[in-house]
């Protein structure tokens, strides 16, 4: 159960240490939309798209992204040296500021640890720097934003570039300076006052994409509002596996709302509602208090297997990212990992994990949940997860461009690492190996050609690895499932990605709010993708699991399994709803689903039918819907 012990209950819920978050909080219960009441005075309800459940109150913090809107333009002649001045004047404001932790840091952990901010004060001092930045205000007509930017983006460039950790870290230093400068020239608080927060609050942002969520302190963070995003943004994704309440494509919520602001988040309908009134508390509070029977339900069936009620067994596996998410995938009740997501290891640092690192953390997670299976993603960095320190230009198309095996496969030296980690910490556990975004037979082949070279390497150098460890593809964009047959002879194991399938059969960017009502999981076209896939995997006598976040909501559970698929792997917040929704499904119900969705020519149908069996079977799920 998430939340950490009970320290106290109000009229609004039962909230937990030390965040002060409700802790009752199943993203996969909708309640009916609660109507707002214009008429309650002072409230304002704000609409988006909700995309993780539960309940939370507090204050906003609305972060302003500096580095993601860095003004261009051409200053006038005349204006070069009031710009020089206005930048001056930023340089001074952000050492005052850097001082000012630094004293804070002082006071608290002493002289050592405040000195890596005297690395900070240098580079507001470096005269090569400045003078660079200088000349580009003066002689190219830059303006003070774009001039500091471009210097220091070069800067941090090279210093990431070198063979030196030394030096690699002070790009780190030099992106943080950066963001505080440019912060300082808008006249607005950066993300950096983010860590020095003193209490919970409400994240509001245009985006949250996994570079910033990383840097957050969870513990701080009651909920995510975004301007953009879909439910399988990465942004829903995080929020869900924390188990906190998010609502995305509220359009303009980064610019309307205002840091310090008083506001409940209902992630359950997506609403956001400011100064709410006692008697909208009241409310939230009675449908906070249902959820306890719920949990106590979800609690008895934790230990039970993943049996349907006429005795189908399934896997249900969790997705992790990373050994932080151990504990939860032991007290989630799955059996092992269906998908650790490995970038996160990469995300929000300065410098690519080595291969020790990598293995370390894999061995971790691998013998912790031992003999459990473990199934490892290669790096699936691009789309909307970037790692700040490596050099991905910037695309057009980031979904369609070098993201996942492509970029590993151009990248030898990223990828060698990995699969020797990978390889290595397949001797301590049972661990399988996944490729992302294979969408050719040739991807497949040139992957596996590494691994065969690193094992022999790792065999030349005496290093135990599992020889017959299980390879299996990723099954997320068309194509393959097109050439599932030629894929299922070549691996044990497929696991689709119905996010990604999704995104891209239907054309429909998995981030893009304006189109998210076109995302849909239960079109005709994605219900026969996926059986395409099932019966091939079948065809060949290997297993098929899907581990998108399809998988993870009740209401196409029944959907998959009647479609035939063997494994679901979920987040691990969301597993014990989904293993009560199994316990109570006959598999014949679920087949007739499956069938009937088969036949079907439009998703709104198959959609209510799969919500009526899932209400039926589990009405506890779904209660005041
Ligand atoms: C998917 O595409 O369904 C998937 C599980 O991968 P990710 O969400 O990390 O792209
Ligand atoms: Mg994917």
């Amino acid at each position: 159960m998430a939340g950490g012990p009970v320290i106290w209950i109000s009229s609004f819920g039962i909230f937990s240490a030390p965040t002060g978050i409700l802790i009752f909080n199943f993203a996969c219960v909708r309640y009916s939309p609660r109507v707002p009441d214009a008429t309650r005075t002072g409230e304002k309800v704000i609409r988006g798209i909700p995309v993780s459940a539960g309940v939370c109150r507090g204050r906003l913090v609305v972060m302003t992204d500096a580095a993601a809107s860095i003004p261009r333009h051409e200053i006038p002649a005349l204006a070069t040296q009031s710009e020089i001045d206005r930048l001056e004047q930023a340089l001074m404001a952000t050492r005052q500021q850097v001082l000012g932790v630094q004293a804070k840091v002082e006071s608290a952990m002493g002289a050592k640890d405040a000195s890596i901010f005297d690395a900070h004060l240098l580079v507001l001092e470096d005269p090569t720097l400045l003078d660079e930045v200088m000349k580009l205000i003066s002689e190219k007509r830059l303006n003070a934003e774009a001039a500091f930017s471009d210097v220091a983006d070069h800067y941090m460039k090279s210093l990431a570039a070198v063979d030196d950790d030394y030096l690699r870290e002070r790009a780190t230093d030099m992106r943080d300076v950066t963001s505080r400068v440019l912060a300082n020239l808008a006249g607005r608080a950066s993300e950096h006052e983010l860590p020095k927060l003193r209490e919970p609050c409400i994240i509001v942002a245009h985006d949250l994409p996994p570079s910033k969520t990383a840097q957050l302190d969870k513990k701080m963070v009651l909920g995510f509002v975004t301007d953009v995003g879909g439910k399988t943004s990465h942004t829903a994704i995080l929020a869900r596996s924390l188990q906190i309440p998010a609502v995305v494509g509220l359009k303009n919520a980064s610019r309307t709302l205002e840091s310090g602001q008083y506001a409940l988040l209902d992630g359950y309908n997506g609403i956001i509602i400011l100064n709410p009134t006692d008697q909208t508390l009241f409310e939230y509070g009675q449908i906070v208090r249902k959820q306890v029977d719920l949990a106590a339900k979800l609690q008895d069936v934790r230990d039970k297997p993943a049996v349907t009620f006429d005795g189908a067994s399934i896997t249900l596996s969790a997705n992790v990212e990373g050994a932080d998410d151990i504990e939860l995938v032991k007290d989630s009740g799955a059996e092992g990992v269906g998908l650790f997501r490995t970038e996160y290891l990469f995300i929000n640092r300065a410098v690519s994990p080595t291969e020790e690192e990598q293995f370390q953390e894999y061995r971790k997670v691998a013998e912790a949940l031992n003999p459990q299976p473990v199934i490892i993603r290669t790096l699936d960095l691009g789309g909307d997860k970037f790692a700040s320190h490596v050099d991905v230009p910037k695309e057009m198309n980031p979904f369609l461009g070098w993201r996942a095996i492509r970029y590993c496969l151009q990248e030898p030296a990223v990828f060698r690492a990995q699969l020797r980690a990978i390889l290595r910490a397949s001797a301590f556990g049972n661990v399988k190996i996944m490729y992302p975004m294979i969408s050719g037979l040739q991807e497949l082949t040139e992957a596996n050609a590494m691994l065969d070279a690193c094992k022999e390497e790792l065999r030349r150098e005496g290093v135990a690895f599992n020889d017959a460890m299980d390879v299996g593809v990723m099954i997320e964009i068309p194509s393959a499932v097109l050439i599932a047959d030629a894929l299922a002879k070549r691996v044990k194991f497929f696991s689709i990605g119905t996010n990604d399938l999704i995104q891209y059969s239907l054309a429909v960017d998995r981030l893009n709010e304006r189109i998210a009502h076109l995302y849909d999981p239960a079109h005709p076209a994605i219900l026969r993708l996926i059986q395409l896939t099932v019966e091939a995997a079948h065809r060949h006598g290997i297993w098929c699991g899907v581990c998108g976040e399809m998988a993870s909501d009740p209401v196409f559970v029944p959907l998959l399994l009647g479609l035939g698929v063997d494994e679901l792997s979920a987040a691990g917040a969301l597993v014990p709803p989904v293993k009560f929704l199994v316990r109570r499904l006959k598999m014949a119900e679920a087949k007739e689903l499956a069938a009937f969705a088969l036949n079907s020519e439009n998703g709104a149908e198959v959609l209510k039918r799969a919500q009526q069996l899932a209400r039926d079977i589990a009405p506890s799920l779904f209660e005041n819907q």
